[in-house]
Formats: C-alpha cells, sequence, structure tokens
C-alpha cells in the first residue's frame, strides 16, 4: 500500500503547491473511490483521508456495508435516477449531482428527520449538448427553489468541464466561480460556500479559480479498469 501513500503525498503536494502558487486557502480533497475496493478506502483512511466520493449507489452501499467502523464523509457524485433518491439521501452527506426538480424534491422528502443533506447543483458549464447539469441561465430559479426545500442544505456548484483547447477549461472553471458569486448575491443568507471542481488531470486549474473542493480519483488509487 506505499504506492498509495505515494500517490497521496503526490497529490496533496500538488494541491499545496497550486495553492501557493494562485494564494488560495486548501481545497477539501475528496478521494473518488468508484471501482475500488473497501480494502484500499480503509487503506486511504489510515492514511487520513475522511471523505470519499461514489458514483454508482449499489456499489457503494456495498462497500460501506464493510466500513461502519470508519467514520466516512460520504459524497454521492454520480448521475441520480430518480428511484434512488431516497436511498442516496439515507446513505449520503453530500450530493454532488443534482440537476433536476424532481430529485432535489424527491430527496428532500427522504432525508432523514434532524439529518441535513448537503448539496452542489450539476452546472453544464461549457453548454455541452451530451452532458447533464443544468445551464448557467437556468440557475437561478432553480436555485430558488432548492433553497426552498426543508431539509437541502444547498452548499454550491459542481462541474466537470471538457478539457477542451488552450485554457478552455480554465475559462470554465472561472465561469462556474462567477456563477457561484452570483448565486450568493442572489440569495444572501444561503449557505452557498462550495465550488466542487477539479479532478486528477486538472485540480491546478480549478484551485486558481477558487475550487472549495477538488475530487480526485485516478492519481490517488491509480487508473481504473473499465466498469463493465
Ligand atoms: C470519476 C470522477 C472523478 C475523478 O476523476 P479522476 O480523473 O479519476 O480523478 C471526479 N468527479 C466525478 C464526477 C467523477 O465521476
Amino acid at each position: 500500500m506505499s504506492k498509495l501513500a505515494d500517490n497521496l503525498t503526490q497529490v496533496q503536494a500538488r494541491i499545496t503547491a497550486a495553492c501557493q502558487q494562485y494564494h488560495k486557502t486548501a481545497p477539501l480533497l475528496l478521494a473518488v473511490s468508484k471501482t475500488r475496493s473497501a480494502a484500499e478506502i480503509r487503506a486511504l483512511y489510515a492514511l487520513g483521508i475522511r471523505h470519499f466520493g461514489e458514483n454508482y449507489l449499489q456499489e457503494a452501499l456495498d462497500k460501506q456495508q464493510e466500513l461502519t467502523d470508519l467514520a466516512i464523509v460520504w459524497h454521492f457524485i454520480g448521475p441520480i435516477q430518480s428511484n434512488k433518491t431516497r436511498a442516496i439521501a439515507e446513505n449520503f452527506d453530500w450530493i454532488h449531482s443534482v440537476d433536476r426538480e424532481k430529485v432535489a424534491t424527491r430527496l428532500s422528502v427522504a432525508v432523514p428527520s434532524g439529518k441535513s443533506l448537503n448539496v452542489c447543483v450539476q452546472v453544464n458549464i461549457d453548454h455541452s449538448p451530451t452532458k447533464s447539469g443544468l445551464l448557467p441561465e437556468q440557475l437561478t430559479p432553480f436555485l430558488a427553489e432548492c433553497l426552498a426545500l426543508p431539509q437541502l442544505s444547498i452548499r454550491g456548484l459542481m462541474a466537470i468541464p471538457d478539457p477542451g483547447e488552450g485554457n478552455a477549461q480554465g475559462q470554465a472553471f472561472q465561469a462556474l466561480a462567477k456563477c457561484l458569486q452570483q448565486a450568493q448575491q442572489s440569495f444572501p443568507g444561503a449557505p452557498l460556500d462550495t465550488l466542487s471542481m477539479g479532478m486528477s488531470g486538472d485540480l491546478e486549474l480549478a484551485i486558481a479559480a477558487g475550487s472549495t473542493i477538488v475530487r480526485v480519483g485516478t492519481d490517488i488509487f491509480g487508473a481504473r479498469a473499465n466498469k463493465t
């Protein structure tokens, strides 16, 4: 497992260097553990990581069952089927990929009482026709609806921009940061403090634009096998 420790040290060093270069405070490192085993999660936990991100509900539930002795904060970052909202609301602390009113409403009513679910709204920041997420111009009315739902704590925005050419990706991250600023102005008093952006290949650009959560899988755990 020393490979895992080496990888983690390298990712943390990249984050530190980017924060120094761009004069930013360090984002939360969310370890994306899709396709990885419960044993690998346990090993990374032993190295100090507490936040883990999963994309597939059943796979996540199986691993959670093996890891109930650990104080893990679970983040759901994958596409949400509306018939899975109850299980997601019950078994995760954060959801990064809310992009439909139906899903937001169903999550809200499924949150166990006494719990508050942290939500990021997914934004299709580069207007890609094949991607999920709201278009930036749809955000304000959608956020207004979500903020009215009980038991959801609407924390901010998430995006997965394409690599693009030149500085397209950096511009996409800056555009998402601008969307969050506008939302903060439109909804003062809302707990909108989160920009979930940046992955293995682009975390420096995301930090430059003010990321508060970077979601890193490959550069911590190694390359994923294709999911079958
Ligand atoms: C898989 C995934 C990641 C991690 O990507 P890597 O390139 O492996 O770091 C981050 N965010 C989302 C939404 C993902 O699905």
